[in-house]
Formats: structure tokens, sequence, C-alpha cells
């Protein structure tokens, strides 16, 4: 039966197929094979009708029980699935068997096992290079996992800011010391603008202007203000590059950056100290230039001879003591009322900087007023003193008093040019300053003092004895140098023994003052007045010809007549003079010997009935 109508249809069915079969009954002898069966076999010549089927195929061997359940209906099929056969050229043949039972029809009573064989060589070894792409797939996998986990191992363990953008700037990734340093979530940083730590704009323009960066370009150790989560403004310096994307022309962004705030404040510091320094040495080196200026100011001073003297070396010191100032020395009048300048500074007539009177009341200045230094500032007091110039007055200027012995001699005006120079430093300079030309002014004018004392009389305020003898000498000495003459009167008032005798030692004394101050009106400008002794005056008169003298002698004579003294309002008499003439070089050759002809004339008028002038030999 299977063989006459089964076979013709598997044959067609399973041939493309590759497949074979052998039919089996229930003692598992062969039916029927299909025609290429064999090559499948362990034993292919047991492979023939009506020989048990485990000899050819020994897999069949204890699987009759499965058999029997198939036949059975206990079990649909059974499946044995890649067993192996070597073949004849002696590479691996893969076999599928699929056992079933076979009917033809209802009344068919008889049970046939069929037994299908699938050539599945190619499909197991297409399986076993599957498997083998896999593993080698999953190995890769696993290097590119075990790669990747190690580079975002490196990536997490550096203690540099990592960040990824798109050319738009759109946070791609970051790594752990990026979350650490702006205090952000990966969450609230990915797919956000890098702006929104980045706050530098100028960074942007700079980042913008390279784009496209090329391979290999890099925007190195750019420092940038960015913004943490809280806040606060840190310094990072990026380097930034470029990466190609998937997408062609697109370019990624790959920031580095390290945290620099600390860096950048520590420098700061340094440049901070660094510019502090610089002006501490700066102040230093103009202290320094001050002190030399300063002590060459006071030596000079000392060496100065008069106060007019003192004033020329003050306004020659001043300028590079206090550079780009106004200023002066003011000095108060004997008065103590007014206050006038004697030396001034930086004055420029033609733009009017000086900025002060330069003669004014005493009381017009605060300095002076309050007996202490007057500084206006522009951060502190602005009580301006009367004697500045109104309009506009300076924006800043110092008045510091001149003090001697207790007193105020004058003060000291200083004002810059320039706004914020009058520091405390020049202050204390000025103060210093101020002190000096006190104390050397004051010592000037005491020495004039004493000098005046020792060459004046003090009744009459003529010249004394002595400096008629010392200016003689002079004068003569002068005279015969240039050859020229000079005369000499000897005067003594007549019968001046009355005054006293008749008013009083104190009116003689206003007597004598009087002819003091008629002879000092009365003589040229360059002639010599002194107090000789007692009531005798003697004239010298340098360039003066005898017959000059003479005359001289006679005027005085005449007008001293008309000279009305008075005491307590008492009228004292009218005055007569005696008068000895003499000459160098005709009476004398030397100081002495003229001043003893000019008495010996004297002596002769005073014989001859006073009121008179008489000449030596004459
Ligand atoms: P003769 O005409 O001869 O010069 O007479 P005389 O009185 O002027 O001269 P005498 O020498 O006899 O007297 C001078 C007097 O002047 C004597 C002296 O007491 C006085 N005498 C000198 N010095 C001063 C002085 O400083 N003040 C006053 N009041 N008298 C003085
Ligand atoms: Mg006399
Ligand atoms: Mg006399």
């Amino acid at each position: 039966m299977f063989t006459s109508s089964v076979n013709p249809y598997f044959k067609k069915l399973l041939a493309p197929r590759r497949i074979e079969y052998l039919a089996l009954d229930r003692k598992l002898s062969i039916l029927d094979t299909s025609l290429n069966v064999h090559r499948f076999a362990e034993q292919p010549d047991e492979v023939v009708k009506g020989k048990d089927a485990r000899l050819g195929f020994p897999e069949l061997i204890g699987l009759e029980e499965v058999f029997s359940e198939i036949l059975s209906g206990e079990k649909q099929n059974f499946d044995l699935k890649g067993i192996a056969r070597s073949s004849d050229n002696g590479s691996l043949l893969y076999i599928d068997i699929s056992v079933s039972k076979y009917q033809y029809n209802e009344e068919d009573l008889e049970e046939w096992l069929i037994i299908f064989f699938d050539d599945v060589t190619e499909k197991m070894s297409m399986t076993q290079n599957l498997v083998q792409r896999t593993n080698e797939a999953n190995l890769l996998l696993s290097a590119l996992t075990s790669s990747k986990n190690y580079i975002d191992k490196i990536i997490t363990s550096i203690a540099e800011v990592l960040l990824v953008t798109t050319a738009s700037g759109k946070i791609k990734a970051i790594n752990k010391a990026a979350k650490d340093l702006f205090g952000y979530s990966e969450k609230e940083l990915i797919n956000k603008q890098i702006s929104q730590i980045i706050t530098d704009n100028d960074f942007f323009q700079k980042a913008r202007l390279l784009y496209p960066l090329s391979p290999g370009e890099l925007l190195k150790d750019v420092e940038v203000i960015c913004k943490t989560k809280n806040g606060k403004d840190i310094v990072v310096a990026f380097s930034c590059s470029a990466i190609e994307t998937d997408i062609e022309d697109l370019q990624d962004f790959v920031y580095i950056g390290r945290d620099i705030t600390q860096r950048k404040l520590t420098e700061a510091a340094v440049q901070q100290a660094n510019e502090k320094l610089t002006i501490w040495v700066n102040e230093l080196e103009q202290r320094n230039r001050e002190i030399t200026l300063l002590s060459e100011l006071s030596e000079l001073l000392q060496a100065c001879l008069s106060v007019e003297e003192a004033y020329t070396v003050i306004v020659q010191m001043m300028e590079p003591l206090f550079p780009d100032t106004v200023g002066g020395v003011f000095i108060i009048h004997p008065s103590k009322q007014l206050v006038e300048a004697v030396a001034t500074w930086g004055e420029d007539a033609g733009t009017e900087v000086y900025t002060s009177q330069k003669l004014f009341s005493t009381h017009e200045c605060w300095a002076l007023r309050r007996g202490r230094s007057h500084f206006v500032t522009n951060t502190h007091n602005r009580m301006l003193c009367k004697h500045l110039h109104p309009n506009p007055p300076p924006a800043e200027y110092g008045c510091i008093p001149m003090m001697a012995q207790g007193e105020a001699i004058g003060m000291l005006y200083v004002s810059p040019l320039e706004k914020e120079r009058l520091t405390e430093a020049k202050q204390r300079l000025a103060v210093t300053v101020a002190q000096h030309i006190a104390l050397a002014l004051a010592n000037l004018r005491l020495r004039e003092i004493l000098k005046n004392q020792s060459i004046r009389d003090p009744l009459t305020d003529l010249f004394n004895r002595r400096y008629l003898k010392e200016s003689l000498e002079q004068e003569i000495h002068r005279a015969e140098c240039k050859q020229q003459p000079l005369g000499i009167i000897i005067l003594d008032i007549d019968d001046f023994k009355k005054f006293n005798d008749t008013y009083g030692h104190e009116a003689g004394d206003a007597v004598l003052r009087e002819v003091g101050l008629f002879l000092q009106k009365n003589i040229r400008k360059g002639d010599i007045a002194c107090r000789y002794g007692g009531e005798e005056f003697t004239l010298i008169l340098p360039q003066a010809p005898l017959d000059v003298v003479l005359e001289r002698a006679q005027q005085l004579r005449e007008k001293i007549k008309q000279l009305q003294v008075k005491y307590h309002g008492q009228p004292l008499g009218t005055i007569t003079l005696s008068l000895g003439v003499a000459c160098f070089p005709e009476h004398g050759l030397t100081a002495s010997e003229t001043i003893q002809a000019a008495d010996m004339a004297l002596y002769q008028a005073k014989t001859q009935g006073r009121d008179r002038v008489c000449v030596c030999g004459s």
C-alpha cells in the first residue's frame, strides 16, 4: 500500500528539500526508503528493505518504547536533532530525525512508523557560525563595555571639569567634577544650555569666531567667569576643542576646565600686595627726597645772613618740596594786624593761579586765629579762610602758622594745583617745613636785633661809636681805592648841659633824640650818622669834597635852629651846634687822623664862640 501510493508523493514532495525518509513497521524493519536515505546512515549497506533499521541507524536503539508510544497514539512524534555523521570525505554531516506514525486512511489498519531525515548540516554550520559570531560580538561588546567603563572611570576620576555640548551649546555630557564644581545634578544640566553655567559672553564670542574648529584646533586656557547653582561667581580656565559628530559638518564641543578661582584670588592678592609695596616704596622714596630737601633747606636757611636772603632761599626750595603747588610764606607785621607775603611760588601772573591775597588781616586766616594748622581737603573741613580768592576758591589748601617762642611770626600757605594731592604726608611735611622756616626766620631776626643793638645807640637809633670806627675804616679804604674824597663832620650841641640842668635829664634825652632824628633826615642816602658820645655826633659823607662838606655843615647849623623840641608840652628853646669839618685825604690819610682833624676843628669852633663851622687848620 505504502509503496504503491504514498511513496511517489513523498518522493516528489521531499526531494527538493533534501529530506529523506524511512518507513518502518512495528518491529522497526525497513519497509520503504527514499532514494538517498543511505547517505544519512551510519551503515549505509544495512539500509535495505526488510532489514532492521537500527542496523543502519544505531541512534534508534533504545527508542523502542518511544516508538510504541507513537504507534499507540500516546505520543504524536519524536525528534532527534543534530545527529552528527562523518561523511566519506571526512566532513561532518548533521541530521535532524523526526519520527511519527503514518496511517494512510481510517480503514487502513496497518500502522507505520515514518522517520524523516533532514540534512541540517548547512543550517547547523550557519547556526554555529552565528553562535560564533554572536560570541565574538559578545566578546567585542564586553571589551567595548569594559573599555567604555574604563574611559568613564577616567572621565569621572579626572579632577578637571568635562562638558560636552552641541554646536548650539546644549549640554550633552558632564563628569563628576563638573557636577561638584557647579553644584548641579546631572539631570539639572543635561540638555540645558551651557550659558546656564558660563556667563561670560566674551568667551562665546571667541568660540563662535573659531567655529567650526578645524580638527586639532584648540581654544586653550581661556579664563571664563562661571556661575554655580548657588549664584557664586567662579573663574574656570577652559580649553575647548571640537569633535565631529555622526552628522556631517556638525561638531560637538568638548570643554575641559580647571577651577582657578583660588589661584585668581591669590594672584589678585599678590598683585594688590605688590601694588601696595610699590606705593610704599614710591612714598618712601618721596619721603627720602623730602628729607634731603628739608635738610638742604635747613642748612641754607642757617647760612643766610638776612631775612631777605632767607626769603630767596624759601622760594627756591619750596618748588621742589611742594611740586605742582602754589604757596607763600607770609609774615605778620610788627603791628600784628596785617600779614604780608614775603616769598611766593607757583604763581602764574597770566592765569592768576595764585589763590590767596598777598596782604590781609591776621583775623582772615583760621590758622592764625586759632594758632594751629588749618587744612582744607576734599574729604573734610570746608571752613575756608577769608584771605583766599573766592572765584573759585582752591579745592585744597593748608595754612600753617609759623611759631617761634610760642608766638606766630607768620604763616605758610600751600595749595596743590590738582585735587587730592594734599595728602596727610604732605600736610606733615608742610608743618615740618613751617617749623624750620619759623625757627630760621626767628633766628635771623634775633641776630639782626642783636647786631642792631651792638651797632646802634639806643637813645637816638643812630649808629654808635664802634660802628663809626668800623665803617669809617671801610669807607676810607674804598675812597682810597676809588681815589675819591670823603668828608667828616663832628658836631656838638652847644651848652647842652643847660637843658639837663634846666628841664631835667629826660628833657636832655628828648633833645638828643630829636637832634638824632634831625640828622638822620638831613643826610643823603649813603651818608652815615653816628652818636659819637654824650651830645656829640659824627657824620661821614663818602665822595664829598671839602666845599660840599662845608656847605652841608653850614646848612645843618642853620637848620637846627628851627628845631622846636618840646618836653611835656614845654618848648626847650633853640638848639645851636658847633661843627668841625675835615676831609680825606687833605686832613688825614687814615680814619683816626681824619677824625682827629675834625675833632680839632670842632674844638676850634667851640673856642671861637660856638654856633659855627670850622675846618681843620683854618
Ligand atoms: P659845650 O657848649 O661846651 O659843649 O657845653 P656843654 O654843656 O654842651 O658841654 P658839657 O661837656 O659841659 O656838658 C655835656 C653834658 O651832657 C654833660 C652830661 O651830663 C650830658 N650828657 C652826656 N650824655 C648825656 C645823655 O645821654 N643824656 C643827657 N640828658 N645828658 C647827657
Ligand atoms: Mg656841648
Ligand atoms: Mg661835648
